[in-house]
């Protein structure tokens, strides 16, 4: 009997498989068992190169094999900023055709500008569970106990990890008798996740034995993990981005096709008024294009692309130039942990020469850049059209 008809057969399970064989066969024997199942050919899955005995222990289970997605770069990108300085090539994984050249059409306008001003103005993690307690005098106890003792909690916190240090909770949300406080840390060149849910659960143990206060959930959704969040939006979350350039008027006219007046009138028209009038949290042409295709070359955690979507751009005809900014309040990064030692996310890093320890405020600075120059590029391309038709309008009479 071979180990697929085991697995057909239902004696053995899909995850067991490493038990029995190495790494690459057990993935092989795993896809065949797919393949039999779901009439599929999985050839192209089945090419790889990754160390998956190495991707099975922290970044997956039950592989099958790896997807591919088309690669870009684009750039130079001249970045002025405070860590990156310099001029960079900006890796971009996606599907989406034209993404690229858009986000390159952006960096040579920047860089032939002087280049992009960009500031990381806030750095921060946070897990934020939910407590019960018996009535809302309780809760009220319960936040007082937690402000009183925040030296003990952040002992406590700081005692699982080397590079998580607890800055503060807060907000304490009380709501009815429940309780939801939002443990907030810096947590080094690593996204965190992990780092600061390990913290906050040991802070919680000291929590309830003290308070005998009930943890109904590790996080109870104030954190705010992968969902579009106001409380993000104006807190930060991981690194918080600005990014600025002023181009001049000629480069408008030449390279985007259109007039700093237009562009500034399209961004009010449809970033600001528009996601107004439509209740958006993220009053921007595209942030999360770039945020996806940086998140998914560099091994960030994709589902923190929800959080990346946020943000302002503002556009204004200053004395016949463009000025124009992005800014980011929730772009969780990451150049250790997760998915960043991932081979193909390790080499993309290395493009940028942003992998590793000590280099994320860099990479952060670079992110900035890039979604300056998607959506600037974007944003000349609707004001563009917009010119050709006012153009062909007023032609027309
Ligand atoms: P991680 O890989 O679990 O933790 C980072 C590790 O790197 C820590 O062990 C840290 O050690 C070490 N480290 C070495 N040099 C460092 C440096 N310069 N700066 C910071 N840390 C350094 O990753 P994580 O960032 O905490 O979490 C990311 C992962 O969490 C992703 O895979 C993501 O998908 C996942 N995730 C988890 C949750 C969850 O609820 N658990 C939610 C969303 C995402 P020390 O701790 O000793 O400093």
């Amino acid at each position: 009997m071979s180990l697929i008809d085991d697995l057909l057969n239902g004696r053995m399970k899909l995850h067991e498989l490493e038990r029995h064989l190495p790494a690459d066969e057990a993935v092989r024997v795993r896809r065949e068992f797919i393949e039999r199942v779901s009439g599929a050919s999985l050839r192209h899955i089945a090419n790889y190169s990754i160390d998956m005995e190495r991707a099975s222990a922290r970044n997956i289970e039950n592989p099958v094999g790896v997807i591919q997605i088309p690669l870009g770069v684009a750039g130079p990108l001249k970045i002025n900023g405070e860590h990156a300085d310099g001029s960079y090539y900006v890796p971009l994984a996606t599907s989406e055709g034209a993404l690229v050249a858009s986000v390159n059409r952006g960096c040579s306008v920047i860089t032939a500008s002087g280049g992009a001003t960009v500031r990381v103005t806030g750095d921060c993690m946070t897990r934020a569970p939910v407590i019960k307690t018996g009535s809302v005098a309780e809760a009220l106890e319960l936040r007082k106990w937690m402000q009183d003792n925040i030296e003990a909690l952040r002992e406590e916190a700081e005692s699982t990890t080397r590079h998580g240090k607890l800055l503060k909770i807060d907000p304490i949300i009380v709501v009815g008798s429940y309780v939801y406080p939002r443990f907030v840390y810096s947590t080094g060149d690593s996204m965190g996740m992990n780092m600061v849910t390990i913290a906050t659960e040991k802070a919680l143990e000291l929590l309830t034995e003290k308070t005998g206060a009930h943890v109904i959930a590790l996080s109870g959704n104030a954190c705010v993990d992968k969902k579009p969040s106001a409380l993000n939006l104006v807190e930060g979350r991981g690194k918080s981005l600005v990014a600025e350039v002023t181009v001049p008027g000629e480069t408008v006219e030449r390279v985007l096709k259109a007039t700093p007046e237009s562009i500034a009138e399209v961004n009010t028209a449809k970033n600001l008024v528009g996601s107004a009038a439509a209740g958006n949290m993220g009053f921007n042409a595209h942030y999360a294009n770039i945020i996806g295709a940086v998140f998914l070359a560099t091994g960030q955690d994709e589902a923190h692309i929800v959080e990346g979507s946020l943000g302002v751009t503002l556009a204004e005809e200053r004395d016949g130039d463009l000025y124009f900014s992005v800014s980011l309040p929730d772009v969780p990064l990451a150049t250790v942990g997760g998915g960043t030692g991932l081979e193909t996310a390790s080499e993309c890093l290395d493009i940028m020469g942003v992998r590793g320890s000590g280099k994320v405020h860099e990479f952060a600075e670079i992110v900035g850049g890039a979604v300056l120059a998607g959506e600037l590029s974007l944003m000349g391309a609707l004001a563009a059209g917009h010119l050709a038709r006012a153009h062909r309008d007023l032609g027309r009479g």
